[in-house]
């Protein structure tokens, strides 16, 4: 087997006293989708802000490939990255959150290119042809004009999609995309997500639509108290979890 596209090892992440992750091991090989699920408070979200480098992890490490990220080796010693350099590494993640965050000002189409064009310099002519391209894969290719607030959640979120797939990362990960949603405009989100799974893009999501994390991965990571207290194969821990923790997770999301 290739190696892993992201590895953690043993990660651990604190906020101040609190310990909100601790010997968190998780290997994503390139083309799975992996689900994190767990109650409110679990340290999903932190554990995607730590592989994005939003937030920094207190010891163990993370890897995109041989990357080592969030530090560089100087001297034989591992330095935390100073702010600049951690962009560099968090162009191979795109990231999708709650709350969509588009830029009110901006169309959908700008939206999606204002990344290209800014941090990647590219052309307005090039940048547009790859927003044209993704809001058209999102379902989107009508609406490039319009501005956010003439769009509905669902719309927007898939703006948002498009707009983390642009700089082309290798790995998509997804905080809750679909929570903020009214429920009939949870389905396109999913529909949009489901599609990228099947194209093959690496994906780690957080959710807490059980039906899809069952259909779409090809693991399940039961987060609780920051600790990984589950994994495998879906049909395995969302019908027949082992600790007893899960079995009340998954009671409870029943
Ligand atoms: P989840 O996404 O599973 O609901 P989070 O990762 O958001 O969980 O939070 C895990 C724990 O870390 C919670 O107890 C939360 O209050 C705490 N936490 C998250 N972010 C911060 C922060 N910036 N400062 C202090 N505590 C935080
Ligand atoms: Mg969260």
């Amino acid at each position: 087997m290739r190696a892993p596209l992201v590895r953690a090892r043993d990660v651990e992440k604190r906020f101040g006293e609190h310990t909100v992750l601790s010997g968190i091991d998780l290997e994503l090989q390139e083309g799975q989708v992996i689900s994190l699920l767990g109650p409110s408070g679990s340290g999903k979200s932190t554990f995607l802000r730590c592989i994005n480098l939003l937030e920094q992890i207190d010891s163990g490490e993370i890897r995109y490939r041989d990357e080592v990220l969030g530090f560089e080796l100087r001297d034989g010693v591992y330095h935390p990255l100073a702010e600049k350099r951690k962009s560099r590494q968090r162009v191979h993640f795109g990231m999708v959150f709650q709350q969509f965050n588009l830029f009110p000002h901006l169309t959908a189409l700008e939206n999606v290119c204002e990344g290209l064009r800014v941090v990647q310099r590219q052309s307005r002519a090039e940048a547009e042809e790859r927003g044209r391209f993704l809001l058209d894969r999102v379902g989107l290719a009508d609406k490039a004009g319009q501005y956010p607030a003439m769009l509905s959640g669902g719309q927007q979120q898939r703006v948002a999609i498009a707009r983390a797939l642009a700089p082309r990362p290798a790995v998509m990960l997804f905080d809750e995309p679909t929570s903020a949603l009214d429920p009939e405009l949870v389905g396109e989100v999913l529909d949009v997500m489901r599609e990228l799974a099947d194209a093959g893009m690496t994906m780690l999501i957080v959710t807490h639509e059980m039906n899809f994390a069952r259909e779409v991965s090809d693991a399940v990571a039961l987060l609780d108290q920051g600790r990984i207290v589950e994994f495998g194969a879906p049909e395995q821990v969302l019908t027949d979890p082992q600790s007893e923790r899960a079995k009340a997770f998954v009671n409870a999301m029943k």
